[in-house]
């Protein structure tokens, strides 16, 4: 029996005269994850995008890849039948109560575009209501807040019939591409991975950048922040991965300046190097893992003093209020969790200071940093900097 997935989608569909617009990006996003191949036909009807798998396709595997493509709200599987309504209430019965096993109520709305057929919307429901009761035998008809929303409709060639039992949540958010982009500096901690996946599920696109510190990082660590973006990349499709090599820029910092300034006079060299690189690279905004009071060196003072740095673009914060166990759900949700726990150093670890120092001032941070030429610091590091395509995991 042929199968076809319907795509719902959420803010978009507030988006008035710009609306076909942002839905004709999302189904260019769609065939990209999906593989052109894998798609017969797709097309977009009343808010919603129907996909006609091809032949060879299988329609969960499908859905599967469609959970990750920013701007979707649900996706379900229907049947295909013909508008004969003996097959509907007999086949089509047969294939969606396979998905409504174990429920207590439902409720069938029909739509009927097919004005020429010859039973209107509440003779289908009332059919199909009797065929699914015939057929599983504890279940009631329920009008208000049924457990399960049966669908019957009868388009112009063909009948679809589908219930939300099997349907599956998308992410959410816009479509990858409507909103500009922007770039991440991507640690391999938990947070920074998540805060990419926050501001890309808003429509940014990304680029990211890495600093690491061979050899006090090592090229695991490396390898594991590659994995992170490529588990970051299953859900905006390809990006880039600026790679700084940062080493020389750290002990200058160790060896010059005082120690309880040393994180916050990096974290100003990674900004304003991270800065260049989004400017050269047409980014928009730099996005960073910062939450408040996590660490000395996110304290208001502390970021004050680190964002002072910034000379044209935004910095957005996405985590800047959650607690680490909200941030941790998201990670544990997009798959990102279990690589950001495996036990590798970090450049901003390496050369901690024993007491950071939390109320930062301007003007201290300003003469400590004096004592290195920063700008000569920031410009080698850009220069040096490599990068790879970061590609999905297959
Ligand atoms: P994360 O869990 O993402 O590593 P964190 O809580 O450990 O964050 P910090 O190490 O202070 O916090 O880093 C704050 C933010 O600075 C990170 O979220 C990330 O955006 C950026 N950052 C830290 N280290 C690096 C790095 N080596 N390369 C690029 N960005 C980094
Ligand atoms: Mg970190």
């Amino acid at each position: 029996m042929k199968e076809i997935i319907l795509v719902k989608y959420g803010e978009i569909i507030l988006k008035g005269l710009n609306r076909s617009k942002f839905e004709d990006m999302l189904i260019k996003n769609i065939r990209k994850v999906v593989g052109r191949d894998n798609i017969k036909s797709i097309k977009k009807q009343q808010a919603v995008i129907y996909i006609d798998p091809a032949d060879h396709t299988d329609a969960d595997a499908l859905m599967e890849k469609l959970r990750k493509v920013f701007g979707i709200l649900f996706i379900a599987k229907a049947g295909v039948f013909p508008k004969d309504m003996d097959v509907i209430l007999s086949e089509g019965a047969d294939y969606v109560c396979e998905s409504m096993y174990g429920a207590q109520t439902f409720k069938v709305e029909a739509k009927r575009s097919d004005k020429k057929f010859p039973f209107d919307s509440p003779a289908i429901s009332r059919e199909m209501g009797g065929a699914i009761l015939s057929r599983l035998h504890k279940i009631k008809v329920q009008v208000k807040n049924p457990e399960v929303l049966v669908r019957v409709e009868i388009r112009d060639n063909e009948a679809y019939v589908y219930a939300n039992s099997a349907q599956c949540e998308g992410p959410g958010g816009m479509p990858t591409g409507s909103s500009g982009k922007a770039t991440i500096l991507l640690s391999g901690g938990i947070d920074s991975p998540v805060a990419a996946w926050m501001i890309a599920k808003r429509g940014v696109e990304l680029d990211a950048v890495h600093f690491f510190s061979p050899p006090y990082t090592s090229e695991r660590a490396k390898e594991k922040v590659i994995e992170l973006a490529r588990i970051v990349a299953g859900y905006t499709g390809r990006f880039n991965l600026y790679i700084v090599p940062f080493t020389e820029q750290q002990l200058a910092i160790r060896d010059n300046c005082p120690e309880d300034h040393l994180t916050l006079i990096m974290r100003r060299m990674m900004m304003m190097t991270a800065e260049r690189i989004a400017l050269k690279n047409n980014s928009l905004a730099l996005i960073t893992g910062e939450s408040l009071g996590q660490v000395a060196s996110q304290t208001i003072q502390a970021l004050g003093v680190t964002n002072e740095v910034m000379t044209t673009i935004p910095v957005f914060r996405p985590l800047i209020g959650m607690d680490k166990n909200e941030i941790v759900d998201i990670a544990r949700k997009i798959g990102t969790f279990e690589t950001s726990i495996l036990p590798y150093e970090d450049c901003c670890t390496v050369f901690t200071p024993k007491h950071p120092t939390t109320k930062p001032t301007l003007e201290k941070i300003l003469e400590s940093q004096s004592k290195i030429d920063i700008e000569y610091w920031v410009n080698k590091a850009v220069e040096e900097t490599d990068w790879v395509l970061i590609e999905p995991n297959a």
